[in-house]
């Protein structure tokens, strides 16, 4: 069974009261818009967004929620923005930082935008919505009540739970200064039920400087936010949640979620949601932070590969397990080639998971005819030669003419291998067709030389090349010559190609121009 399918029956047995109670499910996870996000939020994503989708498919409504944290303070500066411009903003909400582009509606409007879109395109169904209006409609007020007048309960848990020890005197709220607008500043000193009374610190933390104003205000209906580690259970009470998984950052012992568990049922008194742990995504074996450049933000992945290879990556290891990701190794052409495989299962009638998958993937509107699949590595080997016509090639390859479907999917198999070899594709996938002899070509060895004559003559004796013929030939030829192979092969890749390896040679030499083939082993061979 596949792993989302056992989580959906595991929450059908264990929520069996709230499914029955309740009109629907909340199912919830969030991202602060502090800058361009990284790929590793998509994990959240796509493990809730699934789930979602088959617990529907169960009949258990539910509603997935994603929240657009534009509440918290700018705490850092992503390197790509000038942080002279954005030092005064140090501290203040993210909805009250100015867009970058002057045009979104203020800083986490622009970065969420862009993330949203990643998630549309992803196909998933989500409810966005943003935590200031939640802190505004005064949803969460309650919460901030029972938060202030427990805040020796929240004291205790901090210490008993995760070991950090508050001051006596620290309630778990932030204000906004009435007088700078920071909520990074400030400290709350007393409340008596009603208002709270608070100071604007100007050396409390590293990253902002508060204005020293001091002052008495409601700490209800968005003037103020709870630290993160109380108002993550108080959005499980206000949001009424009933599944929420977390990074396993989060998941350790004593760590935030644990914090948050015990909050939310010795303070709130709700029960913690259905928690489904989850591992990191790596970019090429390292959580590089979005922060330091391009290449493993969530837009980036998204726009390097098709949305059913992007919901593929996804869904294809279980949330226990990291998911690994590099654009400029193999893992491009490999998605591919599982996406392929899946495919071939499920049309064989394999019963596996993988038949599942691949209906998942497509959101059960999966191709249900058999569809000739072209292979990566090999379309984008065919878009770098300039003298191909890529279809004419596959529809050899396959035997017959390619249908509609197939020639949509081939060419966005083209686009994607462009996207790939301009922008990511180690050096072994990017070929230039020489049309000159390279030097490292030009000093062969006299065995070399000899095998090459004889695949000269066979080339000059046979006006149409077939990849399976002339690989029979190549074998020929190394038998008859006694040449290491692979002094062979090597020789060849050098005088097309210029590089020590290249694909299959005897299916490279066929979708080569014969006179190019013809004029530099020739030259190759000092017959010209
Ligand atoms: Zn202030």
């Amino acid at each position: 069974m596949l792993w989302v399918d056992k989580i959906a029956q595991d929450i059908e047995k264990r929520l069996s009261k709230q499914i029955k109670d309740r009109d629907h499910l909340i199912i919830r996870d969030e991202k602060t818009a502090s800058g361009r996000v990284h790929i590793g939020s998509m994990r959240g994503v796509a493990i809730h967004g699934l789930l979602s989708f088959v617990l529907n498919e169960r009949g258990i409504n539910n509603k997935f929620l994603y929240e657009i944290n534009d509440f918290d303070p700018m705490d850092g500066l992503p390197s790509y923005l000038d942080a002279d411009v954005y030092k005064k903003y140090m501290g203040k909400r993210l909805l009250d930082v100015p867009s970058p582009d002057g045009k979104a509606k203020n800083f986490a409007e622009y970065y969420a935008r862009e993330f949203i879109d990643v998630i549309n395109k992803a196909d998933f169904d989500v409810e966005f919505y943003r935590l200031s209006d939640i802190y505004k409609s005064g949803k969460m007020d309650e919460a901030i009540r029972l938060a202030l007048e427990n805040a020796k309960k929240i004291r205790n848990i901090y210490k008993k739970v995760s070991g950090s020890i508050k001051p006596d005197d620290w309630l778990p709220l932030n204000v906004v200064c009435e007088s700078c607008g920071k909520i990074g500043t400030t400290k709350v000193t007393s409340f008596n039920g009603e208002t709270v009374t608070y100071i604007c610190q100007t050396d409390a933390v590293e990253w902002a400087q508060g204005c020293g104003h001091t002052g008495e205000i409601s700490p209800f209906g968005g003037n103020a936010s709870l630290p993160w580690k109380v108002e993550w259970p108080a959005k499980f009470k206000a949001m009424k949640v009933s599944i929420e998984g977390a990074g396993k950052d989060h998941c350790t012992r004593g760590g935030s979620r644990e914090v948050a568990n015990t909050i939310a049922k010795e303070v709130f008194n709700v029960q913690p949601p259905y928690d489904i742990p989850y591992e990191f995504f790596l970019i090429g074996g390292s959580k590089m932070s979005s922060s330091k450049g391009t290449g493993s933000s969530s837009k980036d992945i998204s726009d390097s590969i098709p949305t059913k290879i992007f919901r593929l990556l996804m869904f294809n290891k279980k949330p226990i397990q990291t998911i690994n990701f590099d654009p400029t190794g193999d893992t491009i052409p490999t998605l591919f080639d599982q996406y392929d495989k899946i495919a071939d299962d499920y049309w064989s009638g394999v019963d596996s998971d993988t038949v599942r998958l691949f209906a998942l993937i497509h959101k059960n509107k999966e191709p249900k005819e058999r569809l000739y699949l072209p292979r990566f590595s090999i379309v984008a080997y065919l878009s770098q030669m300039p003298h191909i016509n890529i279809q004419q090639e596959f529809e050899n390859l396959k035997g017959s003419s390619l249908t509609k479907e197939e020639v949509v999917e081939l060419n966005e198999r083209i686009e994607y291998a462009q996207k790939w070899l301009s922008q990511y594709a180690p050096d072994k996938y990017v070929f230039k067709l020489q049309s000159t002899l390279p030097e490292a070509a030009k000093s062969l060895s006299n065995i070399q030389k000899e095998a090459l004559s004889l695949l000269l003559s066979y080339v000059k004796g046979n006006k149409k090349l077939k990849g399976q013929d002339l690989h029979e030939q190549l074998h020929i030829i190394k038998e008859s010559t006694s040449i290491d192979p692979k002094q062979f092969f090597t020789a060849i890749y050098q005088i097309f190609l210029n590089k020590e390896s290249g694909p299959k040679a005897g299916w490279f030499l066929s979708v080569l121009n014969r006179e190019t083939i013809i004029d530099l082993l020739e030259q190759a061979t000092n017959i010209k």
